[in-house]
């Protein structure tokens, strides 16, 4: 991939993270779910869509622990004032089957805005307060502030081994990209987040969760919004709705390196990497962030089987100056 591109690809190897099929998820647990332990809670809430690749990582780390976990979900939810588009996911294999094995609690509600899922949320947690269990609550994809502080430990796992000019990473409920950006802060590695929701306010997300995470830390250097670099046009259709490009993208990667995307998050961003490296706007030594969410591929059949399929009878040429024959 480094030579289609013309690039020194990396990939950090997050969808290896190890625990329950791993992803971004199991890092911000370590945090959310000590938190947790610490506040003597029985039950953890959480809310997601449908294919969430926390809830499943959450089930796990809960399971283990001897604590009940409850989501309210959703197929498809969408953001308010966009127009609704189901995504065309089979509602019971990939991460959902998993969910049933590790027994999770798994609310699922009629499609609607993000704001009506939290109040799904909300009220799950107030049912079983009800039942006089204490709850934590954990806000969707885990990012509060602790889970960009996950984020911000992890990106000391490079810092001592290569310098990177850029490092791609998807970027949907923020922790994950603000953690790592604000490790980097100041540094001439160029963070870029690929947003896998269209919604425009995730930029103030993430303003908002960096400087929670600058408090948590008290190093007293926050971050300029304009270093959180956010790119919106690799997100296609919508959140959870396959792109053609993010389809390609996973089946390249797949083919050239046996390594697998997911349709939701990093086959998003990885057809932004590699169409920044065809812009040239990325250059030299470039690090893929692999959040993970491999599971999900088993949940989109027919997309990714039409863009096998495509791949087999390529209607475009090779990319330029490579022969890939
Ligand atoms: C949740 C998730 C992301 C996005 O991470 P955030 O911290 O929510 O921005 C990216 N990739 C995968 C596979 C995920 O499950």
């Amino acid at each position: 991939m480094s030579r289609l591109l013309g690039i020194d690809l990396w990939i950090k190897r997050d969808d290896l993270t190890g625990f329950a099929l791993g992803g971004n998820k199991g890092r911000k647990l370590e945090y959310l779910l000590a938190d947790a332990l610490d506040q003597d809670a029985r039950v953890v809430v959480t809310c997601g869509a449908l294919q969430s690749n926390f809830v499943r990582q959450l089930g796990a780390a809960c399971s283990v622990l001897g604590l009940r976990c409850a989501a309210a979900v959703m197929r498809s939810p969408y953001p308010r004032g966009f127009s609704y588009c189901p995504a065309p996911v089979d509602p019971a294999q990939g991460n959902v089957l998993l969910d049933e094995l590790l027994g999770v609690d798994l609310r699922v509600y009629p499609d609607g805005p993000w704001e009506e899922l939290y109040e799904r949320a909300e009220e799950l947690a107030r049912e079983y307060e009800e039942r006089g269990q204490r709850v934590y609550r954990i806000p969707i994809g885990g990012s509060s502030v602790l889970g960009a502080y996950a984020f911000y430990q992890a990106a000391f796992e490079l810092r001592r081994r290569a310098h990177f000019d850029a490092i791609v990473v998807p970027s949907s409920s923020g922790s994950t990209h603000v953690g790592l950006a604000y490790a980097f802060y100041g540094s001439p590695t160029n963070v870029i987040g690929v947003a896998c929701d269209p919604e425009p306010d995730l930029q103030d997300d993430l303003t908002e969760l960096s400087i929670q995470l600058e408090h948590l830390l008290g190093l007293g250097r926050p971050i300029d919004g304009r270093y959180l670099t956010v790119r919106f046009e690799f997100v296609g259709p919508g959140y959870g709705l396959p792109s053609e490009e993010a389809d390609r993208a996973i089946v390249e990667l797949a083919r050239t390196e046996g390594v697998f995307l997911d349709p939701v998050y990093t086959g998003k961003a990885f057809a932004g990497l590699m169409a920044m490296a065809r812009e040239r706007e990325i250059r030299r030594r470039v690090l893929f962030w692999h959040t993970g969410g491999v599971p999900a591929l088993f949940a989109y059949p027919d997309s990714l089987r039409a863009a096998a399929r495509r791949r087999e009878r390529p209607e475009r040429g090779p990319i330029e100056g490579h022969d890939r024959a």
